[in-house]
């Protein structure tokens, strides 16, 4: 079987991973969540001083990238691979609000991009690989095989983000995670390097009325299609 480079985009909380993660197991590809990585330099950045009150410097930052070392390794628990920095596992620290706050602004840098396009296309040489982030069918594979543009209603993706935090045993209150997806949302679309924006030969996926199961269902139907 023909192994493809699939490119998922889209906005923030559409489960854009966990569809993905799905596939790539259904597939038996690899996987890779690149918000993670942008998320893991944040991290980085704020245990080392880079990032303080919410304000982030990016000369400080921009020094900074080559000490960072960013790694993934399948868990099996999840079904999925976790992500490390400097060999400590980061996968659980990522995920928080304050993180949430200070990603966009640490996507937006230039130096920060080219590192982390240039290792999302080393990891793609192989093809055979479903990756989701911002940019992936307009700069990181433009020629991927597939390419889907993910969307939901922003109440219904707030929702589910604010699920999930709970679940993890945060405190966050509800509008504190809408007012997070509306400005990632918008720093993500208007930012001047690699903006989110369709790929002209992207599909577009709205999730808003969809259960998981009929995603991958919709979704196995155009992977067959792309196998002829
Ligand atoms: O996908 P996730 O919501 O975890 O991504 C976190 C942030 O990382 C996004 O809001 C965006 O600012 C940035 N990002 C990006 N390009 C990607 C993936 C994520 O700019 N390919």
């Amino acid at each position: 079987m023909k192994k493809l480079i699939i490119a998922i985009d889209g906005f923030s909380s559409c489960g854009k991973s966990t569809f993905a993660k799905l596939i790539a197991a259904k597939l038996g590809y690899i996987f890779i969540d690149t918000g993670a990585m942008y998320r893991s330099v944040t991290l980085y950045a704020m245990e080392h001083g880079a990032i303080e009150n919410g304000i982030v410097d990016e000369e400080k930052l921009i020094g900074m990238l080559d000490q960072i070392e960013i790694t993934f390794r399948f868990n099996r628990l999840r079904e999925a691979s976790d992500v490390y920095v400097n060999g400590e596992i980061a996968e659980n620290k990522i995920r928080t609000i304050e993180i949430s706050n200070c990603v966009s602004a640490v996507a937006s840098i230039r130096q920060v991009r080219e590192k982390l396009v240039r290792m999302q296309q080393q990891m793609g040489i192989k093809r055979g690989i479903v990756m989701d982030g911002r940019d992936i069918g307009t700069v990181v594979f433009p020629d991927a095989d597939i390419k889907l543009y993910m969307t939901a209603d922003p109440q219904i993706r707030a929702e589910r983000r604010y699920r999930e935090l709970l679940e993890k045993g945060d405190t966050v209150s509800f509008d504190e995670v809408l007012s997070n997806v509306i400005s990632r949302d918008h720093a993500d679309m208007n930012r001047s390097i690699s903006p989110l924006r369709k790929a002209d030969d992207a599909i577009v996926l709205d999730n808003s009325g969809m259960t998981l199961e009929d995603e991958i269902d919709w979704f196995m139907k155009l992977f067959e299609k792309h196998q002829n």
